[in-house]
């Protein structure tokens, strides 16, 4: 059998990526496309460029084409919302990212960016802290114009301060009996960076009458591993994991990262070469539900009552506080996983819009990646700025005081967009942060 047939069967399904038929209606949707204009930044011509590498058409080399205009993409599945063919890319784009990462040579920075950084120190909580001690000193002494570039950048993205927050194994529900049990991701980056996200969570999901449980042997939940290229490091998460939420025996497994519940959605994909894992990663994947798709099935609108007395009194211009979340220009942005991953957008703008009420006002562009993409923006800082530049344009367009999203990388990425160009004033903030800030004001009131 010839070289090149053996590399068709072995890492791109070739029926998939036929299913791309030229049309180009997705070239429009295409972040990357649209600021470079090149067809070999698009989707189609990604596709064309897979193909290539596997008929042995093209040869991979980390400096040069096809590499590095897949590298290039982010991932945002924006060109799956917009194909009419229903062409599959993220799958495509996964098994063509695990063939390079195992038959290219990297130069030796983006080697120790992935294999260490990536793989080895952010999808551990523990180590994912320490490595950051030293990016809050140096933030702290005002010593990042001593550092290169690309560190210059990764320290824009830092916290200013770490804080340990221990989240409770168990939290019960706020009025018993309890309507259920939800088992909850804690995730490997929002814990270190957005404890207080999810105390606000938990909190929601308590008021709404259900018992939480964050089971203690979960581990990363293999998106981190999934989207740069280590198919396998992603199964061995992904099999810890559904033995973890057995224990837990939850009705509900539930995500407040948009990044993290594609890839918990997709457990059955990733495990689909067994059909016993594929059986338990099918029920698994049947309860994983992100945080507004939850509160949207479940009635969120028990809570309406409280939010109303917060909007009508905005309304009536009777807030005083400047810091009170009602009464002010609020947008949403998108997060590309959540959007075209899981194709929820309705559900969170409603939650933003039973806050901000008549404030409310739509991101032009709301469903283009702001650059975040995961760890995009370390392994590509210059488009992942240029994405930056021009979500903040189109923020600055709307004049909101707020901006509110779903996923940790979209809130670190523009919040230090908005910071680098000095509009400081804008707060970025979680849906589950915002909702949960807003019931306590409408609570104080
Ligand atoms: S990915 Fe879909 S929309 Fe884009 S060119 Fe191919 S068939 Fe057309
Ligand atoms: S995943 Fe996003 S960046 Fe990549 S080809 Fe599709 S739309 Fe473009």
């Amino acid at each position: 059998m010839p070289a090149a047939i053996e590399q068709i069967e072995s890492f791109l399904d070739e029926k998939k990526a036929l299913a791309c038929v030229h049309c180009g209606l997705c070239l429009a949707s295409c972040p990357t496309y649209l600021e470079t204009g090149n067809e070999n930044d698009s989707p189609r011509g990604r596709i064309y460029l897979m193909r290539s590498i596997q008929q042995g058409r093209l040869s991979l080399d980390a400096t040069v084409s096809p590499a590095e205009h897949i590298d290039r993409c982010l991932g945002c599945r924006a060109c799956e919302t917009a194909c009419p063919s229903g062409v599959q890319y993220g799958a495509l784009l996964e098994h063509t990212r695990d063939h390079m990462e195992h038959t290219m040579r990297r130069p030796w920075f983006q080697r120790l960016l992935r294999r260490v950084m990536i793989e080895k120190v952010f999808p551990y909580p523990n180590r994912f802290r320490l490595a950051l001690i030293p990016a809050v000193w140096a933030k702290r002494m005002d010593i990042g114009h001593l550092l290169p570039q690309f560190l210059r950048e990764a320290l824009n993205l830092a916290p200013d301060s770490l804080e340990l927050r221990k989240l409770p194994e168990c939290s019960p529900a706020e009025n018993l009996p309890s309507k259920g049990r939800i088992g909850m991701v804690s995730g490997c980056v929002m814990p270190v960076l957005f404890g207080g996200t999810h105390q606000s969570t938990i909190r929601l999901l308590n008021r709404l009458g259900y018992d939480v449980v964050i089971p203690r042997d979960q581990v990363c939940c293999g998106a981190l591993y999934a989207h740069s290229g280590q198919l396998d490091m992603a199964r061995g998460v992904a099999r810890v994991n559904l033995q973890a939420f057995d224990r837990a025996d939850c009705d509900t497994i539930l995500i407040n990262a948009a990044g993290c519940g594609s890839t918990l959605k997709e457990y059955h994909h990733l495990l689909e070469g067994d059909f016993r894992e594929r059986d338990a990663a099918e029920q698994f994947v049947g309860k994983v539900r992100d945080l507004s798709e939850w509160m949207d099935e479940v009635g969120w609108k028990a809570l309406d009552a409280l939010l109303e007395k917060g909007r009508r009194l905005a309304c009536g211009e009777k807030t005083t506080s400047p810091a009170s979340l009602f009464g002010r220009p609020t947008t949403f942005h998108d997060a590309c996983h959540l959007a075209h991953a899981q194709g929820i957008t309705r559900q969170p703008r409603d939650l933003v819009k039973a806050v901000a009420g008549e404030y409310y006002v739509e991101l032009p562009e709301s469903e283009i990646c702001c650059g975040s993409a995961g760890s995009y923006n370390l392994t590509e800082p210059d488009m992942a700025g240029r994405l930056q530049r021009r979500k903040v344009s189109h923020i600055r367009k709307t004049e909101a005081h707020i901006v509110v999203t779903t996923n940790p990388g979209c809130i670190l990425q523009i919040e230090s967009g908005l910071k680098q160009q000095g509009y400081v004033e804008v707060r970025v903030m979680h849906l589950a942060d915002y909702l949960e800030a807003a019931l306590q004001e409408a609570e104080r009131l």
